[in-house]
This record gives structure tokens, sequence and C-alpha cells, in this order.
């Protein structure tokens, strides 16, 4: 078998700057104090954290490509303090301190990936200018009103803040945007040089990463173990499940997650006048609502990449490569980045990929450890896991290392996963909501008023 071209699979990772040659595979059985399935963010940040706490553990990490492979190499690289789940539902859930304790904590996550960046000499394009969400319509702006008020809710309106049409268009300029909500707590990064950067430094620190191996079950008991098609790994301690979206794959977790898809365009390096007429100098990541709405990065090399909501499920949580090109979803991803930036009419997009990120059922993130069992896991973040991940290798290693602290009191250290539908009804029912909610956009565009009450499609899916 040839070796896979893993540049082709993002513009970052192309650009990552790190040999992408596969580290080698495990060489047998062995045993560890840890043992990581996955190098994506949150296996290399549970790494990383782990032996910046404690040096003398052993850790292993086994991965089935190489690290940076699945979406901490291909996402948007908005490294944003919002949490999967926002303010207002955790607040309906879990009540107003743990709502408030959450955000705190992703807002430690985001700067704590500034920190180790420059401490570790990761150069992730790490760019601190916050998060935008802009109304590009009149009937948008009760929406990041409603944002700022959830925020104020739980004490944090410091962190955030509502710009009018001249503040927002001081930021960037983009067509019909009549204000914008700022999330203080925001960097825009390089994702796949921070993945990347990340396996470095956890190896610099003496954890020992191997690729091009795949874990095919793992169990849990004295000793948990991963069961690998090369060998078992037996952890004295814990095993670490970290594999997102392709948990599903995995026949015990199989209903824990399902993977979605999320399609990214970029352009060009763009020439400084077109960069006088958008501005956009802080390096804020963006967002918008709407039928062209995306997740937007100004990259450190002058692009714009531009992310579509346009998530589709893959019947039976299937994941393959072929999911990754979808033509009608990159098309529609460049003529939205024209409709936020009509002066793009002419710049030509170099680049488009995709790939999964994992849902859980009730969109609640899970970071949890058994120590019964000496299983581990963190996964779910909804297509919103880059400083989640961080968050996730925090409070992971906080309960490894048995430190009682505020992380390890945190909602999702005791969250049970809620098991997705079987199929066929699981893909009827991603499906209709997935339909229902485009039904909603059309009709807010065409009539200008949102529906009262929110429909469920609402809160689900919004990539
Ligand atoms: C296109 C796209 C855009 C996104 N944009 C953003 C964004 O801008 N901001 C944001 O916050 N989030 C975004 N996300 C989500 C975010 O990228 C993910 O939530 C985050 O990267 C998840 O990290 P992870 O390590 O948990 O999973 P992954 O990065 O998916 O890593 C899992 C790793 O485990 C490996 N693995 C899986 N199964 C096995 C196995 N059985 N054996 C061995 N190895 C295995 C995989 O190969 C992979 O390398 C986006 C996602 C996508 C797909």
């Amino acid at each position: 078998m040839t070796a896979k071209d893993y540049g082709s699979y993002s513009f970052w990772l192309e650009n990552s700057g790190d040999d992408l040659t596969p580290r080698p595979a495990l060489d047998g059985s062995t045993e560890v104090d840890v043992a990581i399935l996955g190098a994506g963010f949150t296996g290399l940040w549970t790494a990383y954290c782990l032996l910046r706490r404690d040096p003398s553990l052993s850790v292993l990490v086994v991965e089935r490509e190489i690290a940076g492979f699945g979406a901490s190499g291909r996402n948007g690289g908005w490294c944003v303090a919002d949490f999967p789940v926002s303010p207002s539902v955790m607040v309906k859930r879990y009540g107003r301190d743990a709502a408030r304790a959450v955000s705190l904590a992703m807002i430690d996550s985001v700067d704590d990936i500034g920190r180790v960046v420059q401490e570790e000499g990761i150069d992730a394009h790490y760019a601190h200018g916050g998060a935008l969400v802009i109304a590009r319509a009149a009937y948008d702006l009760p929406k990041i009103e409603e944002m700022w008020e959830e925020y104020r809710s739980i004490g944090m309106e410091d962190r955030v803040a509502l710009f009018d049409t001249d503040q927002t268009a001081e930021r960037m300029r983009v067509a019909n945007a009549v204000g914008s909500f700022l999330m203080r707590e925001g960097a825009a990064i390089q994702p796949a040089r921070l993945a990347r950067g990340l396996a470095r430094a956890v190896e610099r620190r003496g954890g020992r990463i191997v690729e091009q191996t795949t874990v095919t079950d793992y169990a849990g008991g004295s000793p948990p173990r991963l069961i690998t098609d090369r060998g078992e790994v037996r952890a004295r301690q814990a095993i670490v499940l970290a594999g997102e979206a392709h948990l599903s794959r995995l026949p015990k977790l199989r209903r824990h997650v399902i993977p979605m898809t999320s399609h990214i365009v970029i352009t060009e390096p763009l020439p400084p006048e077109i960069w006088a007429q958008i501005g956009w100098e802080h390096r804020d990541v963006a967002v918008g609502f709407g039928s062209t709405a995306g997740y937007l990065n100004h990259t450190a090399d002058g692009r714009i990449a531009f992310g579509a909501y346009r998530s589709r499920y893959p019947f039976g949580s299937r994941i393959s490569d072929d999911l990754d090109c979808m033509e009608d979803v990159f098309t529609h991803a460049r003529h939205a980045a024209r409709v936020w930036f009509p002066m793009l009419q002419q710049v030509d997009f170099t680049h488009a990929w995709g790939g999964v990120f994992g849902v859980p059922r009730d969109r609640m993130p899970t970071m949890g450890f058994n120590p019964r069992t000496g299983v581990a896991l963190a996964f779910g973040y909804s297509g919103e896991g880059v400083a989640t991940a961080n968050l996730s290798g925090r409070m992971l290693t906080d309960l490894l290392t048995g430190i009682d602290s505020d992380l390890t009191r945190l909602p999702m250290a005791t969250h049970q996963p809620v098991p997705w539908e079987p199929e066929p009804v699981r893909s009827v029912g991603v499906n209709l909501v997935r339909r229902s909610r485009y039904k909603e956009i059309e009709q807010v565009e065409r009539t200008g008023v949102y529906p009262e009450k929110p429909s469920l499609a609402a809160h689900v899916f919004n990539r």
C-alpha cells in the first residue's frame, strides 16, 4: 500500500511546516501508565497536561493515521471560549454557578493554549483578537442581543460586547453588517500547526506517539487495555478514549456519538488593496447567521478561510475519505464568501477540504474517568472542540491524578452519554432536523421574522 498524501487533507496540514511522514507503528504489546487513543487535540492535550503535571509518567498515544489527521488538523481555526452548550441551556440544566464555572474554564483554555504555544515555541499563528458574531440583517440584531444577555445572566458581561454598525465596520467591513457581538476570549489559529507542534511537545516531555496503529477495541479492568492491530497496550493507571467522531467506529461506543461533516474553502493571499477595503486588522474569528452563514478565519498569510454551515450525516455513521469532498458545499461556500465580501469576485479559492466532527445525542460533551474500570472518555464537542479539547485535557489530568479541583466538579465529569437511536431511525431523525433548520432559515430570510419559539432544529446542528 502506498503512503497517504497527508498534506492533501487540508490547507493547514499542507502548510503545517512539519514532516508528515508517519511515526513508527506500535511494535508489539507493551505496558505504560496511561494509554491514549487518538492524536488529535483531545489526546494530545491530555498527554501534554499529564506530563506537565508529572514528568515521570509513561504516556503512550496510539494514532490510526498521523497526529492531526482528524478534525484537529482540518478545522476553522476558531479557538474560542464558547462552550458547545449555550450558557442559557447550561443554566437550565445545571444551574447558574455551573454555567459560569464552565464559561470561566473555557476562557482559561483559550489562555492556556496561548501560553503553551509561546512556552513550547509552537508557531501556530495564534492571534488573540476575539470572536465576532455578525448580524447581516436587522432581524438578526435580537439574536446578538440575546447572546449578550446570556453572558450577562451569568455575570460575564465584561467578557463580551455589543457593537453597532460603525463599530462593527471598524473591526471588519462585511456587506450589509448592522451590528455584532464580540466574545473577547477568542483566537485565530493555524490548527494543524498547533496539533503537530503539540505532538512534538508531548515527545519532548517524554511521551511516546505511535502512528499507523488502529485501536480495534478496549477493555476496562485491571489493567485497562487498548487492543490494537499491532498488539495490546496495558495501562497501569488509565486508558483515555479521545477519538471524537471516530469513536462511533468502536462497537462499544457506536451510539455515543455521530459524525457530521463540515467543509471549508480558502482564498489565495489577498492583495493589500482588498485588505484595505475589508479591514479586519485584529484577525478576530467571525461567524454569522442565515443561508450564507459561515465561520471565518483571517489567516496569518492574508487569506480568508470560509467554513460553510452545510453539515451532513453519513448513514450508519460511516466515515470515509469520500465525505471530505462535496463539490456542492464547496460551491456554496465560495458563493457565500463572496456575499460577505463582494470584492472577492475575481479572487481565486486555492483549496477546499472537509472532515467530520462528533455530535452527542444531547450535545453535552463528556470528560469523565471511571476509576473502577480505568477508562476515561472525552468527546462530543459538536464542532466546537478547539478550545474545548484543551479543557478535556486539563480536566482528565486532574481526574486521572486524583486531584479534586474546580475542574473535576464541572458537569462534564459526571455527564452520562445519551445513546443515539439505532439506524435507520437515527438518519431519518437527523436529516429531518437538518432540513427543518434550513427551512426555518429560508423562512426567516423571506419574512424577516424569527419564529417566536425556536425549533428544536435551531438548537442542534449549527454547522
Ligand atoms: C471542517 C471542520 C471545521 C471545524 N471548525 C472548528 C472551529 O473552527 N473551531 C472549533 O472549536 N472546532 C471546530 N471543529 C471541531 C474541532 O476540530 C474538533 O472538535 C476537535 O478538533 C476534536 O479534537 P479531537 O482530538 O477530539 O478529535 P480529532 O481531531 O478528530 O482526533 C481524533 C484522532 O483519533 C484518531 N483515531 C480515531 N479512531 C482511532 C482508532 N480506533 N485507533 C487509533 N486512532 C484513532 C483519528 O485518526 C484522529 O487523529 C471543526 C471540525 C471540522 C471537521
